[in-house]
C-alpha cells in the first residue's frame, strides 16, 4: 500500500501559485476544496524523497495526465510547455504557475526519462 503525503502535495501545489502551472486551471469542489492535482515531478519509487514538495507541482487533471504520460514536459531554461504535439495550443506556452520550489535537476529527469518527444 502506498502512502502519500497530503501535507506535502497541498504544499507543492501551493508553492506552483494553487493552480495549473501550464493552463492557470484551478477549480474547486462544492466545499470548496482544490482540485489541483499535486503531480510527481519524478516518479514513484524512482527516488527516496518523491513525496516531498520539491518534487510536486500543481497540474489540473488533463495536463496531470499528459505529463505522467510523457506528452508534455516542461522546459525550465525558458519557462515553456513543450507538447510531443507541436501543434498543441500548451506547445512552447509560457508556464503560469511557479517552479521555483523544484529540487534542481527534477524537471531535466522527466524531460531525458519520461517526455516522449524530441528534445
Ligand atoms: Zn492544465
Amino acid at each position: 500500500m502506498t502512502y502519500r503525503n497530503k501535507l506535502e502535495s497541498q504544499k507543492g501545489i501551493s508553492l506552483s501559485g494553487g493552480y495549473c502551472i501550464v493552463c492557470g486551471w484551478g477549480k474547486n469542489n462544492h466545499k470548496g476544496n482544490s482540485l489541483v492535482i499535486g503531480s510527481h515531478v519524478r516518479k514513484f519509487n524512482n527516488i527516496l524523497d518523491y513525496d516531498k514538495r520539491d518534487n510536486i507541482i500543481g497540474l489540473c487533471p488533463n495536463h496531470h495526465v499528459e505529463f505522467d504520460a510523457g506528452n508534455i514536459t516542461i522546459d525550465t531554461r525558458n519557462g515553456v510547455c513543450i507538447h510531443i504535439d507541436n501543434k498543441d495550443s500548451f506547445h512552447n506556452k509560457k508556464i503560469v504557475g511557479k517552479i521555483d520550489h523544484i529540487k534542481t535537476g527534477y524537471f531535466d529527469y522527466h524531460k531525458k526519462s519520461i517526455f516522449k518527444g524530441r528534445n
